[in-house]
């Protein structure tokens, strides 16, 4: 944060001084040069400030200020999104929450605990884990990631094929509104509340609804047992065909985690390897819990299936140790394409499990197509791919030959009924892709609810819905000052 005192007349910068303090803004371009993208790197714009507000009060006068002022702005969290949300493409105001990360109250008794948005997700269960619960949402980022991030994306995790996304583990919101009004939405435990479901709403709406500044979560119990096993297959058809027959044949999982033979490579050059044979094609993780009574039984089925389908080795992890190894291996996995690529892009398609083989061979044609590597690292049991398209921005034409090599992707996706995104939001990375899955009056219908929270669209604009005269969207923010 800046250290040196406030040296500028821009009357905007001392405003936004006068109400987080002098200490708490940045200004200067060499400050604001660490805020111009986030984990989408493709794109980068320098914010107007970047402003550190340590209380609701704070956060609703920044905002009420640029309202005023009609200055875009927007909120952010640790900066880990992967589709360009926190990228200041209006020169916005950015309001970053990292500074409130109190956790606030735990009730166990409800099962519940409030956290203000820039708590980081880990510390939640790393908190309440001596008592006997966890915060189950568990995004491979969840060691920086914040909970006001997950919130606005709805992120998802590798366990959550059995215990469901950020939605499922929201009981309520404090928001300010695009205009400074705070409002709080739900939080008092009624499971059906009267009026629209706008906890439902303001989840996953990528921060262009509301700036979260207190969320009330859902806690669980620690499950009873836990079982985990690794399995190495010589096709990628096999091991597509083991997660189809494991589900259908009513088994759920905590986790079904996914990696190909180009992944393997990547987490067996970073930081956690852990002896994956290089030359298999693709690999399984699959981790049941539950009550002890069963998870035996369950672990016999998981090892059936995966003989039935010719796998060359299939392992249970023999200790806590053992399994922490295979999952550290598994969720540096993004981060490991540093290893054998100067860059990556990560797409998020979703499609129906039994469709896994078709779409990806699609997407081994596609690598072919563009000729560029393309690694699979993801939640197979629900899915939810992601394709990483590997590419060195340094050599021209790269960078874009890589940016439709991954929307490619995505419309192979949705070709088979699926979607654009599992999880890591739409953001601007994405915003054309939206007309694979929507009509032009669904998009309308969207972004009216949006012009209902966000009517000036000062607030995060230019992200979520396909750019003004390709389609719909009609509104831009009405000034950069
Ligand atoms: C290595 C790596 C692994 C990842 N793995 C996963 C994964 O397994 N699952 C998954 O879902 N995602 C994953 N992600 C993506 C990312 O971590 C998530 O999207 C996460 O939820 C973003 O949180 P953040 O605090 O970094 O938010 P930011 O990137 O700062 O912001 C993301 C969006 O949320 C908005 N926002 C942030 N805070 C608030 C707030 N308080 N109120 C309103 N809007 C807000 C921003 O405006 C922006 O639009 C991964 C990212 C990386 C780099």
């Amino acid at each position: 944060m800046r250290k040196r005192p406030i040296a500028t007349n821009n009357p905007h910068i001392q405003a936004l001084a006068r109400i987080v303090g002098e200490t708490a803004i940045l200004y200067r371009k060499e400050d604001l040069m660490a805020y111009d993208c986030d984990g989408f790197t493709v794109h980068r714009h320098l914010p107007r400030a970047v402003v550190f507000p340590n209380s609701t009060e704070q956060v609703a006068a920044v905002v009420k200020y640029c309202h005023e002022h009609d200055l875009p702005f927007l909120a952010r969290g640790a900066g880990t999104g992967l589709s360009g949300g926190a990228i200041p493409l209006n020169g916005e105001v950015v309001i970053s929450l990292t500074r409130m990360k109190r956790l606030l109250h735990v009730d166990l008794e409800n099962r519940r605990a409030v956290v203000e948005p820039g708590f980081v997700n880990l510390k939640l269960t790393n908190s309440v884990a001596h008592r006997g619960y966890y915060y189950a949402p568990d995004p491979s980022s969840q060691y920086c990631c914040t909970i006001g991030g997950n919130v606005a994306e709805n992120a998802g995790g590798a366990h959550c094929l059995k215990y469901g996304v950020t939605t499922n583990h929201i009981l309520g919101l404090e928001v300010v509104l695009p205009n400074g009004e705070v409002i709080e939405i739900g939080g008092n435990g009624v499971p059906d509340p009267p009026g629209y479901d706008l906890l439902g709403l303001l989840t996953g709406s990528e921060g262009t609804l509301g700036i979260v500044t207190k969320i009330t979560v859902r806690l669980l119990k620690n499950p009873e047992a836990k079982q985990t096993v690794l399995a190495y297959f010589d096709e990628v058809e096999d091991a597509s065909q083991t997660v189809s027959d494991i589900i259908s044949a009513g088994i759920v999982p905590a986790a079904l985690e996914m990696m190909d033979q180009t992944a393997i490579e990547a987490v067996e050059a970073a930081a956690f390897p852990v002896g994956h044979p290089k030359d298999i094609a693709a690999l399984l993780l699959i981790e049941v819990d539950g009550i002890s009574a069963g998870i035996d039984e369950q672990i016999n089925d998981i090892l059936t299936i995966c003989r039935r389908h010719h796998v060359r080795e299939v392992k249970v992890a023999q200790s806590e140790e053992e399994r922490a190894r295979w999952w550290a291996n598994r969720k540096t996995g993004f981060g490991a394409m540093g290893a054998i690529s100067p860059d990556y892009l990560v797409q998020d398609g979703v499609i129906p499990r039994s469709r896994l083989p078709e779409v990806l061979r699609e997407i081994a044609d596609i690598s072919r197509k563009y000729g560029l590597r393309i690694a699979n690292i993801f939640h197979a049991g629900d899915g939810n791919l992601h394709p990483l398209v590997l590419f060195d921005a340094s050599k021209p034409g790269e960078t874009e030959r890589a940016l439709a090599a991954g929307s490619e992707c995505l419309k192979a996706c949705a070709a088979v009924g699926g979607s654009i995104t599992g999880e890591h939001g739409v953001g601007i990375e994405k915003k054309e892709e939206m007309r694979f899955i929507f009509t032009d009056e669904e998009i309308l219908a969207q972004t009216a609810i949006r012009d209902v929270f966000n009517p000036k669209n000062l607030l995060n604009a230019g992200k979520l819905f396909p750019t003004p005269g390709r389609c719909v969207e009609t509104k831009t923010p009405s000034t950069v000052k």
